[in-house]
């Protein structure tokens, strides 16, 4: 982070522009906007420009720009077409600790204008570090689309009941989960729909009637294989929702930064053989945190459902009574499929697929290999890496072609993704000779060959 975006609180405050034109207009507008005392120094000054300023209760002085003008101001803009002076107002100002802008020089500002959406006192503020004020402006422009301008009169109405609110529930996360329901719920429709009078009366109804006790929940969400795009809504509302996370090894650290930054993260582990929550602690420590009265989101890679042991975390809670929803994800078969062009079915070649756990839990007994032979359809293994050579060695014994063509999928659909592809029998080569490691999936079929063609994704290695 470049610059880090913090709201000036100017009501009231001087500030000192130096320019008398357009530009120092522009500026002078959005300062008066949040209240400022300006102070305008040039040595000709525009007729509009000085009346917008003294309308707005500030005060014109015709003047060249000295550096005895600063004292007593909180913030200086520089808005002149003189790079000397302004040069000079950015180099003064600093020695004195006062914040600077100076227009459309980066260089020489220590605090920049960002793109504003207001919604009074919703503020957003985009800012591209002044690399690319353009695409900040487009930023801004779809969230202006997005956010109903009546947020503000939500906003206005959160304000009049903050005081209240917080009387009525002491308890913070209490608190939260109220105003999430007020913003997202009824109250936010009405205020939407143009009856605010209907909006204040829920409000206060549910202020008067609402019960202090809120449960606990547990959110089991698919996080997808690794690109962050391929998140659902839902996922991505419930991560911004939920007090506390509980992610895996396989949970990418760009997904995890899209959680509620102030929600707390519990590291579960998961690593091939190092546990580091054990999973029955896992399953009672969700059942406890929801007990706690916390919305708990228990994030996992691809989807819960498949190899995840989404089922058992939930049963416990099941058991409890404690309220829960799954939310599928992408699972990593989708995922890396499709991002290293191997389609999975396909008529002329797979008419059905299966996900397959490489975990060979009883060396090699436990998997149906005669049923895996079977021609027309392809083979996906997850978890394959560590026995790899005994799948391979097995399903060649059991009669498939030595020759099937076969592929090796690492961090599938992230930018480290890595692929490799060759035939069945040469897969633990593979494996040792690019050292491959976990995440990888093992696609194993003849629709592999149809990469050759169909690779589209990149990531930022060189696949092979
Ligand atoms: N629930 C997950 C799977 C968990 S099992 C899902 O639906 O995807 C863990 C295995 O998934 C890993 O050993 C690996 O084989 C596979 N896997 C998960 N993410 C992957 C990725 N991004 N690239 C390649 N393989 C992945």
């Amino acid at each position: 982070m470049d610059y880090l975006p913090l709201f000036h609180k100017l009501d009231g405050r001087p500030v000192l522009v130096v320019g008398g034109g357009d530009i120092a207009l522009r500026k002078s507008v959005l300062l008066a906007e949040a209240g400022a005392r300006i102070t305008l120094v040039a040595p000709e000054i525009e007729p509009e420009v000085r009346a917008f300023v003294e309308a707005r209760g500030g005060s014109c002085r015709v003047e060249r720009y000295a550096a005895d003008q600063l004292a007593g101001h909180c913030l200086v803009i520089a808005a002149t077409d003189d790079d000397a002076v302004n040069e000079a107002v950015s180099h003064d100002a600093q020695a004195l600790g006062l914040p600077v802008n100076v227009v459309d020089a980066p260089k020489l500002c220590t605090v920049i204008f960002p793109a504003i959406v207001d919604r009074s006192p919703l503020v957003i503020a985009i800012s591209s570090g002044g690399d690319a004020p353009v695409l900040a402006r487009l930023v801004r422009a779809k969230l202006e689309s997005w956010i109903p301008a009546t947020y503000g009169q939500l906003a206005q109405l959160a304000q009049r009941f903050r005081a209240r609110v917080k009387t009525r529930f002491a308890d913070l996360q209490a608190r939260r989960i109220f105003w999430e329901e007020v913003f997202q719920g009824e109250v936010a429709e009405k205020v939407f729909s143009g009856q605010p009078q209907a909006a204040e009366q829920l409000l206060e109804a549910k202020l008067t009637s609402e019960t202090a006790t809120f449960r606990g929940e547990v959110y089991l969400v698919g996080a997808g294989p690794g690109d962050p795009d391929l998140l659902t809504f839902r996922a991505l509302r419930l991560m911004q929702q939920a007090d506390v996370v509980l992610y895996d090894r396989l949970v990418a650290p760009t997904i995890l930064d899209m959680c509620r930054r102030d929600a707390d993260r519990i590291y579960v582990g998961k690593r091939r053989a190092e546990h580091a929550v054990p999973q029955d602690d896992l399953n009672r420590l969700l059942v406890k945190l929801a007990q706690e009265g916390k919305r708990v989101l228990r994030l996992k890679g691809g989807d819960p459902f498949i190899f995840g042991r989404g089922g058992e975390e939930i049963e416990e809670l099941a058991a409890e009574g404690i309220p829960f929803q799954v939310v599928p994800g992408i699972t990593a078969a989708s995922g890396c499929a499709a991002y290293a062009g191997i389609p999975l079915t396909h008529r002329d070649h797979a008419q059905s697929v299966r996900f397959v756990t490489g975990h060979l839990k009883d060396g090699s007994a436990d998997l149906p290999w005669t049923d895996l032979v079977a021609p027309g359809q392809t083979l996906v293994f997850y978890m394959g890496l560590v026995g790899l050579p005994t799948i391979c060695e097995q399903l060649i014994a059991h009669g498939k072609d030595p020759a099937t063509p076969a592929a090796l999928v690492q961090q599938g659909t992230t930018l480290n993704q890595r692929v490799f592809t060759g035939t069945l029998q040469d897969l633990p080569q593979l494996v040792a000779e690019h050292e491959v490691h976990a995440p990888t999936l093992v696609i194993v079929g003849e629709v592999v060959a149809l990469r050759e063609k169909l690779a589209w994704f990149e990531g930022a290695q060189t696949a092979v």
